[in-house]
């Protein structure tokens, strides 16, 4: 299949740029190996000019034995007042072997006087020497108009000439990039017919960032507009508000666009992509980013339940299977016996002829909301609560005890250590583990104690643990809920935990969690 709209990635340059994050190189091939099982067109590997990692990427990347992506070089156009051939970062470009460059340049007459400092012509001639270099050395080159939409309202006709000197040197593309971020969905139409009248013969792309909320509405007007071209980063990650989520994007143009940029398996991996990048990124899923978002197709109960027992899909957009995505169902006290019976069916229990094991969920469900849990957030633990009225009674380990100190030290240090004796499989295990606070290391015991008897643990891990302080009920004194978030690159659950004791509450949420993750691997085949 042959898309319309080449996908160009950029996370592994410009997302990089985003505050607090930082990519191993290792990371770095990770994320390149799962843009790939994606099928975006391009992945742009870094700057090689710019450090010794990303050098080092450009000499590994073919380890991976990518089946569908191209790798791409960042780099700059040469130096004012000298050669292409002799400029270093350009010579870099060649060096790092890859087929493909992309090469910023200033498109933005302020830009070209004011930062760079030479004169707009010296700046037209770096562009177009550059460029025919390049593609003298066999390499395809894309070029990065910087600052071109602010450039293009400041001096337009600067703006297009910069474009037409890269593409009289041959570049493959010319991008228009809104560096800033502050287009607005209004100009973007004018502007990119305005540059396909100039340029009819060239390919046109957009870059856009989201300082104004608005880069996945600019790339999908620009793409309206005739552009073929679409640059962006997987979760929209980049630097101060992002640039435009380059999933989000693939899942707009293929499913409301008609635009067949993945063909349909591809697209059924986009939420798995989604999971795994945040997680190489160490960044937490947002549960609420469109189509992937663990959120995405969760609805909750009352008016929309009825009509979703009516009617599957009644309030979706689209069927969540098409990105990988699944339909949620979020039960509370809120909740009557039909949400129940619909949640089961979505976990793969058949309540509909068990009214009675219905009625006993909804009634501990009730009797649980009333002394501080709360569903709604956390559905993992919901689930098991449901697979236990409806029989299954494996339990994967047992706790005999477990104990936690925590220790400030003369040199201020706190430090939390926790020891837990579990049986597992028949076996007796005790285990300890540190860490800087005593969840933490509870969690490392545990997962130490488990890990032998149940290697797929591995994967998962705590992304997110919330802690709140409820009004005391009845002269039972304050209670603590513990919500505790898990991933395991594939799949992102919540557990719960509620009691008078902390450490008890998140005791609760953490046995919950591994005891989801197992069920699923296993269910998965270990
Ligand atoms: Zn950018």
């Amino acid at each position: 299949m042959t898309s319309p709209i080449t996908l160009y990635d950029t996370t592994l340059r410009d997302g990089a740029q985003r505050e607090g994050l930082s990519l191993t190189v290792d990371d770095k091939l990770k994320v390149a190996s799962w843009l790939d099982t994606l099928g975006v067109h391009y992945i742009e590997g870094g700057w090689p000019g710019s450090n010794p990692k990303d050098i080092e990427f450009f000499r590994r990347v073919g380890e991976l034995d990518l089946q569908h992506s191209k790798i791409s070089c960042f780099g700059s156009t040469r130096r004012a007042g000298g050669s292409a051939d002799s400029d270093p970062v350009v010579r870099e470009l060649v060096e790092s072997g890859a087929p493909t460059a992309c090469i910023v340049a200033k498109a933005s007459e302020l830009q070209v006087t004011e930062a760079l400092g030479t004169t707009l012509e010296e700046n037209l001639a770096m562009i177009a020497d550059t460029v025919s270099y390049l593609v003298s050395q066999g390499i395809e080159v894309f070029l990065d108009a910087e600052h071109f939409f602010d450039g293009y309202r400041a001096n337009t006709s600067y703006a297009l000439e910069a474009l037409k000197a890269a593409a009289t040197a041959g570049a493959a593309q010319v991008v228009l990039c809104d560096t800033n971020g502050g287009t607005m969905p209004h100009e973007v139409g004018a502007i990119v017919d305005r540059v396909r009248a100039v340029l009819p013969e060239s390919v046109i792309g957009v870059h856009f960032h989201n300082d104004t909320g608005n880069a996945v509405a600019n790339t999908l007007i620009a793409v309206e507009h005739g552009v073929t071209h679409v640059q962006g980063t997987a979760n929209g990650i980049g630097e101060r508000c992002g640039n435009a989520n380059l999933l989000t994007v693939i899942a707009n143009l293929a499913l409301k666009m008609g635009l067949p940029v993945l063909d349909a398996k591809h697209l059924e991996r986009l939420t798995d992509v989604h999971f795994a990048i945040a997680e190489i990124c160490n960044i937490t899923p947002d549960p609420h980013q469109p189509y992937v978002g663990s959120a995405a197709f969760a609805t909750k109960a009352g008016l929309h339940t009825s009509g979703l027992a009516k009617m599957e899909g009644a309030y979706e957009h689209i069927d969540p299977a098409r990105v990988g995505n699944a339909r949620r169902l979020l039960v509370s006290e809120l909740s009557g016996r039909s949400t129940v019976v619909l949640k089961g069916k979505e976990i793969g229990i058949d309540l509909e002829n068990s009214p009675d094991i219905a009625a006993a969920i909804l009634n501990e469900v009730k009797n649980l909301e009333h002394v501080g849990y709360h569903f709604e957030a956390a559905d993992a633990s919901l689930e098991l609560l449901m697979r236990r009225h409806a029989g299954f009674d494996r339990e994967f380990f047992h706790l005999e005890s477990f104990r936690v100190i925590v220790e400030k030290r003369a040199d201020g240090a706190v430090v939390s250590e926790a020891t837990v004796k579990v049986l597992a499989r028949g076996e007796r295990h005790v285990a300890t583990g540190e860490g800087n606070g005593p969840v933490n290391a509870l969690d490392a015991a545990l997962r130490g104690a488990l890990l032998k008897f149940y290697p797929a643990l591995e994967p998962i891990e705590l992304v997110d643990y919330k802690v709140r302080i409820l009004e005391e009920k009845s002269g039972t004194g304050a209670v603590t809920r513990v919500l505790i978030e898990s991933q395991d690159g594939h799949r992102e659950w919540s557990t719960i935990g509620v009691s008078p004791n902390i450490i008890e509450a998140s005791w609760a949420a953490l046995v919950d969690s591994y005891t989801f993750g197992l069920i699923h691997s296993s269910e998965e085949g270990e």
